[in-house]
């Protein structure tokens, strides 16, 4: 691990801060955080932070000692002085009198001598920085110092890898109680460089930024230099995997499917997450091993992890992919035993608090598939992300653990402390979420105006979203813009379809909603026009329309929790205008087959419905034919866009609210939605 400081780049942040009014040690704060928090090695999601003490103004103009720590919510890889709210050091400094302090209090004050009211809760590490002199501390969950105190001998180690210019805190969780015992092991001897914290991370001071930054980089490379010294075993003996294994695309829906459970209160709703695939040597190594149990369900390697992984992986067999039906059924076994668990580790750890906690949902987040890889589970693809980055990181830490003697975590009851922290317990139920949360949508033709208004309307309800179209750069703004999976994608292909559904699965885990969109209008007198024209109609207004279903319905059957089928169907299947038979024809076939798919799926809780939209601008109808159309009729293009019932203009918008609400409605199937305007002629009944 090499010192990432440079002088120029020192000078450059005290100079273009200074003209923002920030004091030269805050801008050096900012830029080691940064450079703390731009290692994975070092920091990882929020797995840190730091401090500076200075002497401030108040909002009254007059001077007082603050410490300026870590907000929540700031991430230290881009983090801006805002990020390091000042809170009064002295009434902090008060708080070590006290023999207890609970930690909603311990927010309180800290929340109560913030110098700027609108600051980020400062971290809960904030007491820890304050009881310690030293002016700069820094402080991660850096990989290499976690290998060497994850193990049942830590303390012995690092005692004799920092050889006294550490000192050693026993565990105690963050808050008031390890504030205090880190500031007594200070002060046993204040020659002391830094603290290393068992089974959490390590902290080091300085006089100045460059000074605590360098001892940390100082201190993690020794810790590293002790695990190449020691460290006899780099891989771990691999068990037999099967001669052909399944890929993640066909893994993923299975594996997400046993990974959900119903919600009690709607019939038919479940709880699903979104899945993020992972795959290295290092993973695979530590995945194939033939002591994974061991070593994997162990626990976490620091113990705020547990919020965002859970205390172990989900194991399952590897994938054979001669018998994937036998690895659904493991899977099942797997994930069901992994609630149970999860729920007795519930009840028993709650038995003893007061007032009970609330039980977090049981499912794993995340999963390791020998032979494969691993997965991080999240109710949004972010949240996956966060887990699979974690889990990565947990694996290198606990390879070199292995290779230095043996991994340990803290005991059960430890990790239920931090992982039901009244502070985190607090948050709950605060955040309504989205009615599309932890849902896949397939949008096809999605670079069309209806398309658009769709995508944009189930991220907004929280959907992860897959966007296919046949052009790809006319797609490229919305991908951008909405965070989306783009794929080129040609409907009317086989191929291409069965490609970009194995894609949405690789990417996302499955696949929950699909909007089978992409259309085109072909024209010309029923009794004349050619066939190759019905049939490239038929291709494209049909076909395309069956072939999309059909692979959407092999991925919801493996994961076994429903979806819904929404086809843009149109007014034509109901009501033929003249020279549109060859556009009319597949729609009213198309219309038959919402309802074949409706009838023959409603037993796996997949709904097929259609929404059959009329004389949307950008849709199938360009400006030219809105201004040929309106003069063919002698009406102003305004007058002909509201030619209906209502007399008022249908919008991408209102066909994109129409397959929203299809998408959300538990109870209806075999259903078509007119959103017209109103035209009796097209009216269904
Ligand atoms: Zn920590």
């Amino acid at each position: 691990m090499q010192s990432r400081w440079n002088d120029a780049e020192a000078e450059a942040m005290v100079t273009r801060y200074a003209q923002q009014g920030v004091a030269p040690d805050l801008a050096l704060r900012v830029y080691t955080s940064r450079l703390l928090g731009r290692d994975p090695r070092l920091v990882l999601h929020g797995g840190g932070n730091t401090s500076v003490k200075l002497r401030v103004l108040d909002l009254l103009g007059e001077e007082v000692d603050a410490l300026c720590v870590k907000g929540s919510g700031w991430d230290m890889a881009n983090i801006e002085p805002a990020g390091l709210p000042a809170v009064r050091l002295a009434p902090l400094l008060k708080l070590r009198a006290l023999d207890r302090l609970a930690d909603e209090d311990m927010v309180r004050v800290q929340r109560a001598n913030l110098l700027d009211p609108g600051a980020p809760n400062p971290s809960v590490e904030t007491l820890l920085h304050a009881f310690l002199p030293a002016r700069f501390v820094d402080h991660t969950h850096a990989n290499a110092v976690l290998s060497l105190v994850d193990q049942p001998d830590g303390e012995k180690i690092c005692r004799d890898v920092y050889d006294g210019r550490f000192g050693i805190v026993p565990y105690v969780m963050p808050g008031f109680d390890l504030a205090k015992k880190a500031a007594r092991v200070f002060e046993h001897d204040p020659r002391i460089e830094g603290l290393i914290l068992v089974k959490h991370g390590i902290f080091t001071f300085g006089a100045d930024a460059r000074e605590a930054y360098e001892r940390m980089i100082a201190a993690v490379g020794a810790a590293e230099a002790h695990i190449r010294k020691k460290g006899t075993r780099r891989i771990f003996p691999a068990i037999d995997l099967p001669s052909r294994l399944a890929g993640v695309a066909e893994v993923a829906p299975i594996l997400r499917g046993t990974c959900a459970v119903k919600d009690d209160k709607v019939e038919g709703a479940y709880r699903r997450l979104i899945l993020e695939f992972r795959a290295s040597p290092a993973i695979l190594a530590y995945a194939n091993g033939r002591e994974i149990v061991r070593y994997s369900q162990a626990g976490v390697v620091t113990p705020d992890h547990t919020i965002r992984t859970k205390n172990v992986p989900l194991l399952v067999p590897p994938p054979d992919a001669a018998n994937l039906a036998q690895f659904h059924r493991d899977a099942v076994t797997a994930a069901k035993g992994f609630v149970e668990r999860y729920r007795a580790y519930f009840a028993r750890n709650n038995a003893r608090c007061d007032p009970p906690k609330h039980a977090l949902d049981p499912l794993p987040r995340v999963a390791l598939v020998p032979g494969l890889g691993l997965f991080g589970m999240g109710r949004s693809r972010r949240e996956a992300i966060v887990a699979a980055d974690i889990a990565e990181n947990a694996i290198a830490v606990i390879t070199d653990a292995e290779a230095v003697g043996r991994f340990e975590s803290l005991p059960e009851d430890k990790l239920f402390e931090m992982e039901y922290w009244s502070l985190e317990q607090a948050k709950l139920g605060k955040a309504v979420e989205k009615p599309l949360v932890g849902q896949i949508a397939v949008i096809t033709g999605a670079a069309g105006a209806i398309g658009a208004a769709t995508a944009r309307a189930f991220r907004a309800a929280g959907a992860e979203l897959a966007l296919l179209d046949k052009d790809r750069k006319a797609l490229e703004p919305l991908v951008q813009s909405l965070d989306a999976l783009g794929i080129e994608c040609d409907v009317t292909d086989d191929g291409a379809v069965h490609a970009a559904f194995a894609a949405c699965c690789a990417r996302f885990g499955g696949v929950d909603i699909v909007v089978s969109n992409a259309g085109a209008a072909w024209q010309g007198a029923v009794g004349e026009v050619d066939d190759q024209v019905l049939r490239q109609s038929f291709e494209l207004n049909f076909f395309a329309h069956q072939r999309v279903a059909r692979a959407a319905v092999k991925v919801m059957r493996a994961q076994g929790f429903g979806g819904a089928l929404l086809f843009n169907v149109s007014k034509q299947a109901i009501n033929p205008g003249l020279d549109f038979g060859p556009y009319g024809l597949p729609k009213a076939a198309t219309l038959l087959l919402v309802r074949q798919y409706a009838l023959e799926y409603g037993k796996d809780g997949i709904r097929a419905n259609a929404v059959n939209a009329d004389r949307v601008r950008g849709g199938l109808l360009t400006t030219d034919m809105i201004a040929s159309r309106a003069l063919a009729r002698g009406v102003s293009e305004h007058d002909y866009m509201r030619g209906n019932l209502l007399g008022r203009e249908v919008t991408a918008e209102d066909v994109a609210a129409a397959f929203l609400y299809h998408a959300t409605a538990l109870k209806t199937t075999g259903d078509v939605t007119t959103v017209d305007g109103g035209n009796i002629a097209a009216a269904l009944r």
